[in-house]
């Protein structure tokens, strides 16, 4: 199968902590390649937009409040099987749930402040990496 692009950010409280290096480093073990990034700070339109899914959610405010409360770091990755790998390698939303030595086992806080996004879809990643990442961008 052919390489695929995934998106991931990570988020502010694992950026602002500095685990981005140990982050990235862990992605590329996992054989993922960086083709974009960039440091981004999200406007309250831009992270309601980007998880309007969860519009109707009870902690959507405060996803919202998280995400905006500091620098994240959005990525474009590549790899066979980009998409369904990523989310196998970051582990479970809540990171008592999650697999030893998946990303957020070792660097997420809480079922909210947990460290890394990734796209749950082919299409979701399509539509995401759009929203950060200009298609001249990604080399
Ligand atoms: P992400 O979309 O960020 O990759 P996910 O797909 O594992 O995470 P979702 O169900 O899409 O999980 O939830 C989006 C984000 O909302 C979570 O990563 C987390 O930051 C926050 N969140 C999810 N469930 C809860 C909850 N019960 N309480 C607080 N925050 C939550
Ligand atoms: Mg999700």
């Amino acid at each position: 199968m052919s390489d695929e692009l995934t998106l991931a950010i990570i988020k502010p409280d694992a950026f602002g902590a500095g685990h981005a290096g140990d982050i990235i480093s862990h992605l590329e073990e996992e054989g993922f390649e960086l083709r974009a990034a960039r440091v981004a700070e999200l406007s309250r339109e831009q992270a309601e937009a980007f998880y309007a899914v969860h519009r109707e959610k009870p902690f959507f405010s405060s996803l919202v409040q998280f995400m905006t409360s500091g620098p994240c770091l959005p990525m474009a990755l590549e790899r066979e099987n980009a998409v369904s790998h990523l989310r196998d390698v970051i582990g479970a939303t809540d990171p008592e749930e999650a697999d030893p030595g998946t990303v957020r086992a070792e660097y997420a806080q809480s079922v909210e402040r947990n460290a890394i996004h990734a796209a749950d879809s082919p299409d979701n990643a399509e539509r995401e990496l759009a929203f950060f990442f200009p298609r001249t961008e990604l080399v």
